[in-house]
């Protein structure tokens, strides 16, 4: 396994390699950069099926918080951790303690909070090893899940994008196919139904699509079908990677939106969406809610209004890299990273 020539080794400043034999906790916690503040992203808990797998996660996911972090004008860096192991069997208080005292180690350079498999009480049991934590359910400046902000602003960065689609932001009529009724997902449904939307779900979890069809009114479909669909949207909330060489040419979505990290397998799947006509709204950029209100927590900040107009600026932004790719004829994608790129330097 090579990191300095790894290929998603993109100039990470420091990759932590943590092991404690008496919790089990194998860990890996990737900082890519603290340019614009100290770094700051979730912590991921999968049974990745190799070391090398969870090492390309970290790397990559740390990155997108760089530019997550840089476009939604945080003065914070990017990081992400991913701890080896099944949150649904694996997860201890022991393992979790264990891995607070890796972010510990890390001096504050790098601050953790929730992700794919890990809660917000799971990171209350990290505090008791590091104040480096956010997305807490009690202290002075808690911030608690911050997926019901995530979704809030996928949903409205998806009206972003159907305005520029479309010319109108109207959901209701609408057919959204949403691949994941996680955190995420399950809040980004409500949000949909409550403005009319029809929605199209799966999940890998039956107690969790059954809940979507019941409380949504949903028509469920496989999780090999939700992809492809016939939707006015995809919004992928599940894993990453998804558009790829074999769901691209077969999607019949025109717009994708959605809260999931690391969607394009490959960067150059920006442009082959683009080449499809499909509209690709740049994830970084669209699902940064969560991390601005984990922001507010790790910055101590008490003004009542800073989330509401900072996550207005995330969606208000969205708009802005949508029409500026519209009229440039390019992908969003890279008119967000080039966005990224000027506030970096
Ligand atoms: P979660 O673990 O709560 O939910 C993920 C859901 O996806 C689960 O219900 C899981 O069963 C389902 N799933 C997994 N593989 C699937 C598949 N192949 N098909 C269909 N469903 C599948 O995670 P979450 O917090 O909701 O996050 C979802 C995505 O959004 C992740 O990529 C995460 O990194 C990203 N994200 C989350 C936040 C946040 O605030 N939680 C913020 C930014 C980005």
């Amino acid at each position: 396994m090579s990191l300095f020539t790894h290929p998603e080794f993109d100039g990470h400043e420091r990759v932590l390699f943590a092991h404690d034999p008496a919790s089990g906790l194998k860990a890996i916690v990737a900082i890519h950069s603290t340019r614009l503040g100290p770094a700051a992203g979730g912590c991921r808990m999968w049974p990745y099926a190799s070391e090398e797998e969870a090492l390309a996660d970290a790397l990559r996911l740390s990155r997108g918080m760089t530019y997550k972090n840089a476009v939604a004008g945080l003065d914070l860096g990017g990081g992400k951790s991913v701890i080896i192991a099944d949150p649904r069997t694996q997860k201890t208080p022991e393992l979790l303690r264990a891995f607070g005292r890796a972010v510990h180690d890390l001096g504050g350079t790098y601050v953790t909070a929730e992700d794919v498999g890990v809660s917000v009480a799971d990171m209350e049991i990290v505090r008791e090893a590091t104040p480096h934590v956010a997305g807490l359910e009690t202290g002075a400046h808690a911030s608690g899940d911050p997926s019901p902000v995530t979704a809030r602003g996928v949903f409205e960065g998806m009206r972003k994008a159907l305005l520029v689609a479309t010319g109108s932001d109207d959901v209701a009529g609408r057919t959204i196919a949403v691949q994941g009724l996680g955190h995420v997902g399950r809040h980004l449904c409500a949000l949909l139904h409550a403005a009319g939307a029809r929605l199209v779900v799966s999940d890998i979890d039956p107690a969790r699509v059954a809940d979507a069809e019941r409380a949504f009114d949903a028509r469920a479909v496989a999780p090999d079908a939700i992809a492809t669909v016939a939707a006015d949207v995809f919004a992928p909330c599940a894993l990453g990677g998804v558009l790829d060489d074999a769901t691209i040419p077969r999607l019949k979505a025109r717009i994708v939106a959605g809260a999931a990290n690391n969607q394009l397998a490959r960067p150059e799947h920006a442009d082959a969406l683009h080449a499809r006509g499909i509209l690709y709204v740049p994830d970084f950029a669209l699902n940064a809610g969560g991390i601005i209100n984990v922001a507010r927590e790790i910055e101590g900040r008490t003004d009542a209004g800073w989330l509401t107009e900072t996550l207005g600026a995330m969606v208000a932004n969205i708009e802005t890299i949508l029409r500026e790719a519209a009229e440039r004829g390019v992908s969003p994608n890279g008119v967000a990273e080039a966005f990224a790129r000027r506030r970096l330097a």
